[in-house]
């Protein structure tokens, strides 16, 4: 092992993303996030290596892992796993850069909606810290080989290159999207004096001087990897019908004061913005309902586990992924979705403040201290993308029910009976779908309700179709009558 390679990795965030260290929390640190970033000694953002080294490795194809990320072994007794093997590349540091025009504290609230009551569930709130997008990543990577014309190292050059790195978490709510940005490549050769004295002399990212060489630019390469493949494609498009308003946690600054005014969520670029969070939440729910009211597929619901994360086990937890703990099944911690849901940005959108006073019932007049506003967005157009986790262990498609429940989603959200965010039983959060849409969705109709149909008719169950005699898919007045 005479000669090192040193590779130096430059990634871009491409959207925000959330590398929570929810272990620095601590008792005294109640008015931060509960998934703060992970920083390092002096308060700076930090990304272990070992969040790059993981996604690069699942990245690699299965049979060569072992050769170029080793394996902790497992000790079973068997003749081939039972040793350690190290990584042939090592992860040598990463530094982040933020961008200059933002600050990182992005704070991001979830919660979750009970079912039952239709309103946020007790203790579900929680926070992410967010890296801005643009975010400049850079990692180093060092190879030992014998030889400068190792076939090791073309190897891990062209992994990098296709490579769609995610980092941290909160993926299938769109959070961690990078892109390669360049690799530069510098041979150190020990054998030569001129590599002797480059390696003996210099240390840290100075390792990797003007003698390397570029071997990979975005700028020149036509094509990046292309992202995960999209579920509905073209995405489904919609615009708003009345007035949006997906609260930010936080109210409205003017001229350095603090008003009472509930912001709406924006992204870093201050565009009004309708998270994967939400699109997640909203469809999972009423996907979970179409299968419920129609007996199609057992789900759990608020009775069966949802408190606790979901059951693991059902059709709705495939697709949407489910969160271990207390009484959850299978491996306690929990699996990631098939789905991705980016976040959606409002494009031509109008914020307005509108103010709101409850009235004295008895009096008739308006209550006295009740009065409040809120930001609403009026007139914006949105894009949902819905994409497919490449590498699931449960395949990367969901099942042909879970497809068909939300193509019918989409036409309950397209047609007013399911809305996004704040306030929509007083018309906050109606969609419409655009005109592709709209005729995209009604082809959908007929053959996402037979799906259902067949589904509900092979599982057999007494009273499947008895209450929906009648003209029309009895799917779907099933769930149209429960919701009316
Ligand atoms: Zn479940």
């Amino acid at each position: 092992m005479s000669v090192i390679h040193l590779l130096q990795a430059d990634l871009e965030l491409t959207g925000p993303a959330s590398v929570a260290a929810p272990e620095t929390v601590s008792i005294g640190s109640a008015l931060l996030p509960s998934l703060p970033l992970s920083r390092d000694a002096w308060g700076n953002p930090h990304l272990p290596g070992s969040a790059l080294a993981g996604g690069l490795r699942a990245h690699a194809h299965p049979d060569r892992r072992r050769a170029l990320f080793g394996d902790p072994g497992q000790d079973d007794g068997g003749p081939s796993h039972t040793r350690a093997v190290a990584s042939t590349i090592r992860v040598l540091g990463t530094r982040l850069t933020l961008p200059d025009t933002g600050g990182t504290r992005r704070i991001r609230h979830h919660t979750a909606i009970d079912p039952h009551r239709a309103a946020a569930a007790a203790s579900t709130l929680h926070s992410r810290e967010l890296l801005p997008p643009h975010t400049r990543l850079a990692f180093w990577l060092r190879i030992d080989t014998d030889a400068a014309g190792s076939p090791l190292v073309p190897e891990v050059v062209d992994l990098l290159r296709t490579w769609r790195p995610r980092i941290g978490g909160g993926r299938t709510t769109g959070l961690g999207r990078a892109e390669l940005v360049e690799v530069r490549h510098r041979v150190i050769d020990l054998t030569t004096p001129e590599g002797l004295r480059h390696w003996l002399t210099q240390g840290g990212p100075g390792l990797v001087d003007e003698h390397a060489v570029l071997i990979h630019d975005r700028s020149r390469t036509t094509g990046t990897p292309p992202d995960e493949p999209l579920l509905f494609d073209p995405a489904p498009r919609f615009a708003l019908a009345d007035s949006l308003h997906i609260g930010a946690g936080h109210t409205l600054e003017r001229s350095g004061k603090s008003t009472d005014i509930a912001q709406v969520l924006r992204d870093h670029e201050g565009t009004p913005l309708v998270p994967g969070s939400t699109w997640k939440g909203v469809l999972r729910s009423r996907v979970a309902f179409i299968l419920r009211s129609t007996g199609a597929a057992t789900v759990c619901g608020p009775e069966t586990g949802a408190a606790t994360g979901g059951c693991g086990a059902c059709e709705v937890c495939r697709a949407f992924g489910w969160s271990g703990g207390a009484g959850g099944a299978g491996d306690a911690l929990g699996a990631r979705g098939q789905l991705v849901f980016t976040d959606s940005p409002l494009a031509d959108a109008r914020v307005r403040v509108r103010h709101h006073a409850p009235l004295d019932r008895v009096f008739g007049g308006a209550r006295d201290g009740l009065l409040h506003s809120e930001e609403v967005v009026e007139d914006g157009r949105l894009t949902l993308h819905i994409r497919l986790t490449a590498g699931h262990r449960n395949g990367s498609e969901p099942s042909p029910v879970i497809r068909a429940c939300l193509v019918l989603a989409l036409i309950d959200l397209a047609e007013g009976r399911i809305g996004l965010g704040r306030g929509t039983t007083r018309g906050n959060g109606t969609l419409t779908a655009t005109e592709p849409t709209a005729a995209w969705l009604a082809a959908q109709r007929d053959a996402a309700a037979h799906t259902l149909r067949t589904t509900v008719a092979s599982r057999g169950l007494p009273g499947d179709a008895a209450p929906h005699a009648g003209p029309g898919s009895p799917e779907e007045s099933g769930h149209q009558e429960v919701t009316a």
